[in-house]
Protein backbone atom coordinates (compact mmCIF):
# COMPACT_ATOMS: atom_id res chain seq x y z
CA UNK A 1 0.00 0.00 0.00
CA UNK A 2 2.85 2.53 0.89
CA UNK A 3 4.10 1.73 -3.01
CA UNK A 4 0.98 2.86 -4.09
CA UNK A 5 0.78 5.86 -1.87
CA UNK A 6 4.11 7.16 -3.12
CA UNK A 7 3.06 7.04 -6.77
CA UNK A 8 0.11 8.96 -6.35
CA UNK A 9 1.82 11.33 -4.65
CA UNK A 10 5.08 11.54 -6.39
CA UNK A 11 2.67 12.51 -9.20
CA UNK A 12 1.35 15.41 -7.49
CA UNK A 13 4.95 16.74 -6.60
CA UNK A 14 6.30 17.69 -9.71
CA UNK A 15 6.34 21.14 -11.60
CA UNK A 16 2.93 21.25 -12.50
CA UNK A 17 1.01 20.15 -9.16
CA UNK A 18 1.59 21.15 -5.48
CA UNK A 19 0.72 19.68 -2.25
CA UNK A 20 0.57 21.67 0.83
CA UNK A 21 0.38 19.58 3.82
CA UNK A 22 -0.90 22.01 7.11
CA UNK A 23 -2.30 21.38 10.53
CA UNK A 24 -1.59 21.82 14.01
CA UNK A 25 1.30 20.20 15.55
CA UNK A 26 0.15 16.72 16.90
CA UNK A 27 -2.99 16.41 13.79
CA UNK A 28 -0.46 13.37 12.46
CA UNK A 29 1.11 15.37 9.27
CA UNK A 30 4.36 13.08 10.16
CA UNK A 31 2.77 9.90 10.20
CA UNK A 32 0.56 11.17 7.31
CA UNK A 33 3.88 11.65 4.83
CA UNK A 34 5.14 8.79 6.93
CA UNK A 35 2.52 6.32 5.49
CA UNK A 36 2.44 7.73 2.13
CA UNK A 37 6.68 6.85 2.10
CA UNK A 38 7.49 10.95 2.06
CA UNK A 39 9.84 10.20 5.21
CA UNK A 40 11.43 13.65 4.45
CA UNK A 41 9.44 16.14 5.68
CA UNK A 42 11.67 18.76 5.70
CA UNK A 43 12.10 18.82 2.35
CA UNK A 44 8.62 19.41 1.51
CA UNK A 45 8.75 22.36 3.83
CA UNK A 46 11.70 23.39 2.58
CA UNK A 47 10.24 22.94 -1.06
CA UNK A 48 7.57 25.65 0.10
CA UNK A 49 9.53 28.12 1.43
CA UNK A 50 12.03 27.80 -1.64
CA UNK A 51 9.39 28.74 -3.96
CA UNK A 52 7.74 31.56 -1.76
CA UNK A 53 8.71 34.46 -3.71
CA UNK A 54 7.23 32.85 -6.86
CA UNK A 55 3.13 33.27 -8.00
CA UNK A 56 1.48 29.48 -6.74
CA UNK A 57 -0.46 30.41 -10.80
CA UNK A 58 2.71 28.60 -12.02
CA UNK A 59 1.32 25.56 -10.66
CA UNK A 60 -1.23 23.88 -12.35
CA UNK A 61 -3.31 22.66 -9.85
CA UNK A 62 -2.22 23.57 -6.25
CA UNK A 63 -3.87 21.06 -3.37
CA UNK A 64 -4.18 22.20 0.86
CA UNK A 65 -4.21 19.14 2.51
CA UNK A 66 -5.18 20.30 6.01
CA UNK A 67 -5.02 17.37 9.03
CA UNK A 68 -7.11 17.60 11.87
CA UNK A 69 -7.00 16.00 14.99
CA UNK A 70 -10.35 14.63 15.65
CA UNK A 71 -9.73 13.82 19.09
CA UNK A 72 -9.04 17.74 19.69
CA UNK A 73 -12.37 19.39 20.19
CA UNK A 74 -10.21 22.33 22.07
CA UNK A 75 -8.35 23.30 18.90
CA UNK A 76 -10.66 23.06 16.32
CA UNK A 77 -11.60 26.86 16.64
CA UNK A 78 -7.92 27.31 15.78
CA UNK A 79 -7.90 25.59 13.01
CA UNK A 80 -10.88 27.06 11.46
CA UNK A 81 -9.50 30.31 11.97
CA UNK A 82 -6.11 29.17 10.08
CA UNK A 83 -8.10 27.29 7.77
CA UNK A 84 -10.08 30.20 6.32
CA UNK A 85 -6.71 33.18 6.87
CA UNK A 86 -5.11 30.17 4.28
CA UNK A 87 -7.89 29.88 1.79
CA UNK A 88 -8.26 33.87 1.92
CA UNK A 89 -4.23 33.89 0.41
CA UNK A 90 -3.91 35.27 -2.67
CA UNK A 91 -1.70 32.33 -4.04
CA UNK A 92 -4.25 29.53 -2.95
CA UNK A 93 -7.25 30.92 -3.99
CA UNK A 94 -7.79 28.52 -6.77
CA UNK A 95 -6.65 25.56 -4.44
CA UNK A 96 -8.44 22.40 -3.77
CA UNK A 97 -8.78 21.55 -0.09
CA UNK A 98 -8.50 17.90 1.24
CA UNK A 99 -9.22 17.95 5.13
CA UNK A 100 -8.02 14.44 6.41
CA UNK A 101 -10.26 13.93 9.80
CA UNK A 102 -7.46 11.92 11.58
CA UNK A 103 -7.61 9.87 14.30
CA UNK A 104 -10.51 8.34 13.58
CA UNK A 105 -9.67 4.88 15.44
CA UNK A 106 -10.22 6.79 19.23
CA UNK A 107 -13.46 6.48 20.80
CA UNK A 108 -15.29 9.64 20.90
CA UNK A 109 -13.56 11.57 18.69
CA UNK A 110 -15.54 14.13 16.22
CA UNK A 111 -17.26 12.36 13.21
CA UNK A 112 -16.41 13.93 9.86
CA UNK A 113 -20.02 15.36 10.16
CA UNK A 114 -19.21 17.52 13.44
CA UNK A 115 -15.68 18.49 11.65
CA UNK A 116 -17.53 19.89 8.63
CA UNK A 117 -20.14 21.30 10.88
CA UNK A 118 -17.49 23.17 13.31
CA UNK A 119 -15.24 24.16 10.45
CA UNK A 120 -18.10 25.83 8.60
CA UNK A 121 -17.68 23.63 5.36
CA UNK A 122 -20.37 24.23 3.50
CA UNK A 123 -19.76 27.93 3.12
CA UNK A 124 -16.62 27.36 0.86
CA UNK A 125 -17.89 27.92 -2.02
CA UNK A 126 -14.99 29.04 -4.20
CA UNK A 127 -12.67 25.90 -3.50
CA UNK A 128 -13.47 22.06 -4.35
CA UNK A 129 -12.84 20.51 -1.01
CA UNK A 130 -13.35 16.92 0.32
CA UNK A 131 -13.17 15.69 3.69
CA UNK A 132 -12.23 12.06 4.80
CA UNK A 133 -12.10 10.44 7.69
CA UNK A 134 -8.55 8.48 8.10
CA UNK A 135 -6.12 7.08 10.37
CA UNK A 136 -2.80 7.97 9.62
CA UNK A 137 -1.50 4.76 12.06
CA UNK A 138 -2.87 2.24 9.94
CA UNK A 139 -2.90 4.66 6.65
CA UNK A 140 -6.96 3.66 6.51
CA UNK A 141 -8.62 6.66 4.48
CA UNK A 142 -5.62 8.19 3.40
CA UNK A 143 -6.03 6.81 -0.55
CA UNK A 144 -9.35 7.41 -0.77
CA UNK A 145 -8.30 11.23 0.06
CA UNK A 146 -5.62 11.23 -2.58
CA UNK A 147 -8.09 9.65 -5.02
CA UNK A 148 -10.16 12.60 -4.60
CA UNK A 149 -7.39 14.89 -5.22
CA UNK A 150 -6.68 12.70 -8.13
CA UNK A 151 -9.98 13.57 -9.77
CA UNK A 152 -9.45 16.87 -9.75
CA UNK A 153 -6.41 17.05 -11.16
CA UNK A 154 -5.81 19.58 -14.15
CA UNK A 155 -4.14 17.50 -16.91
CA UNK A 156 -2.90 19.61 -19.95
P1 LIG B 1 2.34 16.28 13.63
O1 LIG B 1 2.81 17.14 14.75
O2 LIG B 1 1.14 16.85 12.97
O3 LIG B 1 3.41 15.94 12.62
O4 LIG B 1 1.82 14.92 14.31
P2 LIG B 1 2.52 13.48 14.34
O5 LIG B 1 2.42 12.80 13.04
O6 LIG B 1 3.85 13.61 14.98
O7 LIG B 1 1.53 12.71 15.34
C1 LIG B 1 1.32 13.18 16.66
C2 LIG B 1 0.93 12.00 17.54
O8 LIG B 1 -0.33 11.50 17.14
C3 LIG B 1 1.91 10.84 17.45
O9 LIG B 1 2.02 10.26 18.75
C4 LIG B 1 1.22 9.87 16.49
O10 LIG B 1 1.58 8.53 16.72
C5 LIG B 1 -0.23 10.10 16.85
N1 LIG B 1 -1.11 9.82 15.72
C6 LIG B 1 -1.00 10.25 14.44
N2 LIG B 1 -1.99 9.77 13.69
C7 LIG B 1 -2.77 9.03 14.51
C8 LIG B 1 -3.98 8.27 14.30
O11 LIG B 1 -4.57 8.18 13.22
N3 LIG B 1 -4.49 7.65 15.41
C9 LIG B 1 -3.91 7.74 16.64
N4 LIG B 1 -4.50 7.10 17.65
N5 LIG B 1 -2.77 8.42 16.87
C10 LIG B 1 -2.22 9.06 15.81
Amino acid sequence: MGILFTRIWRLFNHQEHKVIIVGLDNAGKTTILYQLGYLDTYSVLSEGHEDAGSPMSRWYSVFVIVVVDSTDRERISVTKEELYKMLAHEDLKKAGLLIFANKQDVKDCMTVAEISQFLKLTSVKDHQWHIQACCALTGEGLCQGLEWMMSRLKIR
